[in-house]
C-alpha cells in the first residue's frame, strides 16, 4: 500500500489545500493499493504560480544543461524499473514482464531520446534577412490518461522540459502512483524548483482548473475525445495553444495479396496488446470477401492463445482491464455487438473462467461486422476485434476512413509499394506497413477527432516551441 499525502509543487513535497484523497485500486485484486491527494483549484494555482516563476530562468538555460537533467531522469527511471513496473502492472493490469518492457522501457527511452536530440536540434535558422528563433511556449499544463500512464507523461514532460518550458502535470486518477515515482526521480535529479510540478485529482476539478488558468500558455492533453472537446472549449477562453491526443478506431487493411497468416497475427497482436486499452489498437480487421472464412478461422485459433490471468503470475498474455468502469463499458459493447447481429466468433461478455475477481474480460472476436454498427464505429478500449469483409480496395479505404477517428492503422500486402499507396489514402496519423514496428522518433498523433497534436521525436519537441522572427537590418 503506497500512501501519498503531498503534492510536488515548487520543488517541494507540499501539503494539498484540500483534505480529501483518492484510492488507487489494483486491477487484478480489486483491493486498494495506494492513496493520493484529491487536489483542488488552490493546488493548481500554487503549481502554476511556481511554474510561471521558474520559467524565465529555465527557458534561458542552454540545451546542453537541459539535456544533462533529462539524462539524469532517464538514469533515475532505469534504476527504478522493477519497482515502477510493479506499480503499473498493479494499477493498469498489464502483465509484469510486458509492463517492464513497454510501460517503463518506453518512458525511459523517451527521456534519453530528448536528451540526445538537444545535441543537434536547430533552435535558430537564418531565413532571408531574418533570424528565426524557436522559443519555448511557456508554462505547460499536461493532462494524461491511465492506459500507458508513464509513457504518456514522458511523451509530454520530456519534450516540454527539453524545449525550455515549465510543467504542471495532472496524471490520471486511475493510475497515478507512477507519476509520484517520476516526481521523486525528478527531485533527485536536482531540477530547479518550479520547473516540474505534480498535482493529482479529478479531471473536471483540477484538470479543468489547469486548462482554464490564464497563466498556462499551453495544454497538452491525452485522453478521450469527449474530454478533449471539453478541453478545447475551456482553453479557448484564454486562447492558449492546445495539443490533443485522443481516441481511435484504427483499421488493419489486409489486401488480397498479403501473407494472410502473418497479417491476421499482426492485427490481433495490435488489437489485444494491453487488453485492447491502446489508443492506436487495430480494432477493425478489413479482409477481402474471398479471404473472409480463412481469416476468421485464423483469428479464432490465434485468440485461443491469448491466455488471460494474473499480471504477476508470469504466464498470462493479457491481464485485467484497468477499472470496474472500463470492464463494464467493454462488456456493454460486447452485448451491443451481439444485439446488432455481429457473429460472435470468440470470447463474449462473461468473465473468463476462474477469474470472477479482478476486472478481467475475455478476448473477443466478432465476424461479419457491419462497418456502420456501433462496435465498428465507437472506441471500445478493450480486447474486442471486429472482422469486416470488403469487396475491393476502394471499399476497403472507404471503410477504413469511415469513422470519426483517424489515429492509426495498418496495411498488409506482399507488394510494399502497393501497401504504401493504400496507406497514403488512409486519413490517419500513423499507418504500419506489414507490421512495421513502433518508432519513438516518428510523429504520433491523430487526424479528425483523434486529435491535432504530434508527439515523439523532433515533431514532439516542435509542439512546445513558438517561432520568433528577428528582423535584421541587411548589411551594406
Ligand atoms: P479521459 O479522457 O477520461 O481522461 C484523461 C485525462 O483527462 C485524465 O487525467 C482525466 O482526469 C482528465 N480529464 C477528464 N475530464 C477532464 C476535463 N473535463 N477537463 C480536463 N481534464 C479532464 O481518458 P482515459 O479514460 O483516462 O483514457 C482513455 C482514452 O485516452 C481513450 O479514449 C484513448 O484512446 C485515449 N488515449 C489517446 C492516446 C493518444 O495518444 N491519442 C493515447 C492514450 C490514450
Amino acid at each position: 500500500m503506497q500512501v501519498h499525502d503531498k503534492l510536488y509543487i515548487n520543488g517541494q513535497w507540499t501539503a494539498p489545500a484540500g483534505s480529501k484523497s483518492i484510492d488507487v485500486i489494483n486491477a487484478a485484486t480489486e483491493e486498494v493499493m495506494g492513496r493520493i491527494p484529491e487536489g483542488v483549484q488552490a493546488d493548481i494555482d500554487a503549481a502554476v504560480a511556481a511554474a510561471r516563476a521558474a520559467f524565465e530562468s529555465w527557458s534561458a538555460t542552454s540545451p546542453a544543461e537541459r539535456a544533462a537533467y533529462l539524462s539524469k531522469i532517464q538514469e533515475g527511471l532505469k534504476a527504478r524499473t522493477d519497482e515502477i513496473s510493479r506499480l503499473i502492472a498493479g494499477e493498469v493490469g498489464m502483465p509484469l514482464k510486458l509492463a517492464g518492457m513497454i510501460q517503463v522501457g518506453s518512458p525511459t527511452a523517451i527521456f534519453g531520446l530528448y536528451a540526445k536530440l538537444l545535441g543537434s536540434f536547430g533552435f535558430e535558422e537564418k531565413v532571408g534577412t531574418s533570424l528565426v528563433i524557436r522559443e519555448p511556449v511557456g508554462v505547460v499544463g499536461a493532462i494524461t490518461p491511465w492506459n500507458y500512464p508513464l509513457h504518456q507523461i514522458a511523451a509530454k514532460v520530456a519534450p516540454a522540459l527539453a524545449a525550455g518550458c515549465t510543467v504542471v502535470l495532472k496524471p490520471s486518477e486511475v493510475a497515478p502512483l507512477n507519476a509520484f515515482a517520476l516526481a521523486e526521480i525528478i527531485h533527485a535529479a536536482g531540477l530547479p524548483a518550479g520547473v516540474f510540478n505534480l498535482v493529482t485529482g479529478y479531471g473536471p476539478v483540477v484538470g479543468e482548473a489547469l486548462v482554464k488558468h490564464p497563466e498556462v500558455d499551453m495544454v497538452s492533453f491525452t485522453g478521450s475525445t469527449r474530454a478533449g472537446k471539453r478541453v478545447s472549449e475551456l482553453a479557448s477562453g484564454t486562447v492558449k495553444k492546445v495539443a490533443l491526443e485522443l481516441g481511435g478506431k484504427s483499421a488493419s487493411v489486409i489486401l488480397d495479396d498479403a501473407d494472410l497468416a502473418a497479417a491476421v497475427k499482426g492485427t490481433i497482436n495490435a488489437c489485444f496488446l494491453n487488453s485492447g486499452q491502446t489508443c492506436s489498437a487495430h480494432t477493425r480487421m478489413l479482409v477481402p470477401e474471398s479471404k473472409y472464412e480463412e481469416a476468421a478461422k485464423l483469428a479464432l485459433e490465434l485468440t485461443k492463445g491469448f491466455s488471460v490471468g494474473d499480471p504477476f503470475g508470469g504466464q498470462a498474455k493479457l491481464g485485467p482491464l484497468a477499472s470496474a468502469a472500463q470492464r463494464e463499458r467493454v462488456r456493454n459493447y460486447i452485448n451491443k455487438g451481439m444485439e446488432e447481429g455481429a457473429e460472435l466468433l470468440a470470447g463474449g461478455p462473461d468473465a473468463p473462467e476462474g477469474l470472477a475477481k479482478g476486472y478481467y474480460v475475455k478476448p473477443t472476436v466478432f465476424g461479419k461486422v457491419n462497418p456502420n454498427s456501433t462496435i465498428a464505429q465507437e472506441e471500445i478500449f478493450g480486447p474486442v476485434l471486429s472482422i469486416i469483409a470488403y469487396k475491393d480496395e476502394d471499399e476497403a479505404v472507404r471503410i477504413a476512413n469511415g469513422t470519426p477517428y483517424g489515429l492509426a492503422g495498418g496495411v498488409w500486402s506482399k507488394d510494399e509499394e502497393r501497401a504504401k499507396k493504400v496507406a497514403k489514402r488512409i486519413r490517419a496519423g500513423q499507418v504500419d506497413i506489414n507490421g512495421g514496428p513502433f518508432n519513438l522518433q516518428a510523429p504520433f498523433g491523430g487526424f479528425k477527432q483523434s486529435g491535432n497534436g504530434r508527439e515523439l521525436g523532433r515533431f514532439g519537441l516542435d509542439e512546445f516551441l513558438e517561432y520568433k522572427s528577428l528582423q535584421l537590418k541587411p548589411q551594406g
